[in-house]
């Protein structure tokens, strides 16, 4: 059993021979204690010099006495060990290999023990009884557990078996046993105790300096462990304020943009003159492209911190694909592509669960991609039933363009944050390099793999398998019914846009509306956006305020900014869920929010709200989720 834990009280490292050549005639133990060695193994090889040296002069002193009382055997007996002894210690201080060296020993121990037991002597005495005890502590010490059990066994059950055969039996080999006197017995006890005591001490020494190591180690792992929880709070701390920065910026940047969309939005539905019109689309644009790259930089930040939660809402995968395609055709009829769009039949009336909004994410960036990077031909997206099981279906969803295509070694780097294929790719068309990052991320969330294939000035295709639960039993009627389950995207325009504008038709019209909204344009961007669907809106300018005027009159919905003076939106809603009047207390309110906040949801329904809408918020948006709080205004 081999254990390399250099620290482990029980080490038992490889026999290392010390790196630096020493030379043959070397006696010198420093010499040998050199290179990377554990303070056990130096302690080991400390033990075989001194201990050799030691049994040296005790054999030494033993075979003069045998010599002298002419015991032939016992004399070349211990000749040979002497000179062993003598031969495997010069062996040490040239190459301390203190392994094979404490094996050669304790087979020399083994050999010698059953030769007097069986042979020289032919007893047991105490002699042999000590030889037993110092092979068990030198092999459990120098060797570990394993050979020092197996020396052990070796000798005890060797002496054993001698004394159940010499228990009733004479035992008889043809060699006359020698008896030397008692000064040979005296000579050898003193040798052996003095070979116990020494190994013991030894080994107790250098245990000790290996706790203190233990200790030491143990003590400066504590110090580092402090210093990196200290270096983890701190990162957290920054990682934190990085958050906070974000979400604070993402306020200030989304509160002017808001205003800046919906003029124009505003402008353009006045029937504006054509050169007009022109610059307000141009403005429109720029407004719409800074608000992208801000929630993308925003997308990023929150999927990076692992704060993002997948969403399992109902909806149609053909209405949600002609919604995020609606756009882009457009875009890419602009720059002369011919845009093409395949939803599988199979899936016409079919209703499945999943996160509209991610998914919508996900297409919308590979749409809007293939479009930038092709000057012409065409763009095509496709989405396949790939199988069906009854209640869960798996898509395939692919994205196909005849654009500049990407270079075989881009293909990963594109998806890094930040990333664009060249500095050409950044000057020519812009972009943050945020798209495919954001994209990559939202399939690893849930555990897709994108697909890529491209060449170069042939164009690129983008693919994806994605699994969804079915809702069985709830097959979608007719497409114009499905149009109105399908949920808001990011480009959620047509019939439903349309229907609304018709004010006779809406029902939405005299609607009691309370807006609790500090900002004045954002307060006159909605009321002009409300006059359309015929709604006058009361407008508090702060929490309070709202609270007030709730006490005095009757709503049907309230929409409340969270970022308030006096009172915030947070603070406003808990006063109105504490009202008696339950006609009041229960009042549907939507907040309002600029804030990119990780947990806004939490926090919007902790603070007992209904549901949110992002600033700048989408007409149509809004509609969807007044029409879910409020029953009667359906269509
Ligand atoms: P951005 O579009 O903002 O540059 P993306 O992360 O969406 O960032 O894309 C990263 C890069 O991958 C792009 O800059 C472009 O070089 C390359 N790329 C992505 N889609 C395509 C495509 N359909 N055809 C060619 N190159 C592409």
């Amino acid at each position: 059993m081999v254990h390399n834990n250099s620290i482990s009280l029980f080490n038992i490292s490889k026999n290392y021979p010390v790196k630096q050549q020493v030379s043959f005639f070397n006696f010198s133990i420093t010499k040998i204690l050199t290179g990377n060695l554990s303070i056990l193994d130096k302690a080991r090889i400390r033990l075989l010099y001194y201990g050799s040296l030691l049994a040296i002069v005790g054999v030494g002193a033993l075979f003069l006495n045998v010599y002298l009382q002419g015991l032939q055997v016992m004399t070349t007996t211990s000749l040979l060990v002497l000179v062993s002894i003598i031969a495997l210690f010069k062996y040490l201080t040239f190459k301390p290999q203190w392994r094979t060296i404490s094996h050669l020993l304790l087979v020399i121990g083994t050999l010698l023990n059953l030769a007097t037991v069986f042979i020289i002597l032919q007893k047991v005495d105490i002699v042999t009884i000590q030889i037993i005890i110092l092979i068990i502590v030198f092999s459990f010490y120098m060797l570990g557990q394993s050979w020092g059990m197996f020396y052990s066994l070796l000798n005890l059950l060797a002496v054993l078996v001698f004394m159940i055969i010499t228990y009733d039996h004479n035992y008889f080999v043809d060699f006359k046993p020698e008896r030397p006197d008692d000064s040979t017995t005296i000579i050898a006890i003193f040798a052996n105790f003095i070979l116990i005591i020494f190994i013991h001490s030894h080994f107790y020494t250098a245990f000790l300096k290996n706790i203190k190591q233990l200790k030491d180690t143990g003590e400066e792992q504590t110090a580092l462990n402090i210093k990196f929880e200290k270096a983890i709070e701190k990162a957290e701390k920054s990682s934190q304020a990085q958050s906070e920065f974000l979400s604070t910026m993402s306020h200030e940047i989304r509160t002017p943009l808001n205003a800046v969309i919906g003029m124009s939005n505003l402008l353009l539905m006045n029937s504006p003159r054509p050169d007009q019109s022109e610059n307000l689309e141009i403005l429109k644009f720029s407004a719409n492209n800074l608000l992208a790259i801000v929630n993308d930089v925003l997308d990023f930040n929150k999927i990076e911190s692992g704060k993002i939660v997948f969403e399992k809402i109902k909806f149609n995968l053909v209405d949600l694909m002609q919604n995020i395609c609606g756009g882009q055709i457009l875009k890419a009829e602009e720059k002369g592509l011919l845009f093409k769009l395949d939803v599988d039949t199979t899936l016409r009336r079919k209703l499945v669960f999943g996160d509209p909004t991610r998914l919508t994410q996900i297409i919308f960036n590979l749409v809007s991609n293939a479009i930038k990077f092709t000057a012409e031909g065409s763009v095509w997206v496709r989405v396949t039933c790939l199988e069906d099981r009854h209640n869960n279906i798996t898509v395939g969803f692919s994205v196909k363009d005849t654009g500049i295509g990407i270079k075989q070694e881009n293909l990963n780097t594109i998806f890094e944050p930040f990333t664009q294929e060249s500095i050409t790719t950044t000057r020519q068309y812009g972009g943050t390099g945020l798209g495919l990052a954001i994209v990559k991320r939202l399939l690893e969330l849930q555990g897709l793999k994108m697909y890529i294939s491209s060449k170069v000035n042939k164009g690129s295709e983008f693919s994806f398998n994605m699994e969804f639960a079915v809702a069985t039993g709830d097959v979608m009627p007719t497409e114009s019914a499905a149009a109105k389950s399908a949920p808001p995207s990011a480009l959620a325009a047509g019939t439903k846009q349309q229907f609304i504008n018709k004010e006779e038709d809406n029902p939405m019209s005299g609607l009691r509306m309370l807006i609790a909204e500090d900002n004045p344009v954002n307060v006159m961007l909605m009321k002009k956006l409300l006059s359309k669907w015929n709604i006058t809106p009361t407008i508090a300018e702060n929490g309070e305020r709202a609270v007030e005027i709730l006490q005095y009159g009757n709503f049907d919905i309230i929409l409340m900014d969270l970022q308030m003076p006096v009172m915030n939106g947070f603070e406003a809603a808990m006063e109105i869920r504490r009202m008696t009047d339950p006609a009041k207390a229960n009042v549907p309110i939507i907040a309002l929010t600029a804030s990119a906040l990780f947990d806004i949801r939490d926090k919007v329904t902790g603070a007992g709200m209904d549901d949110y809408v992002a600033k700048p918020f989408k007409p149509d948006e809004l509609i969807e989720k007044i029409q879910n709080l409020i029953p009667t205004v359906r269509y």
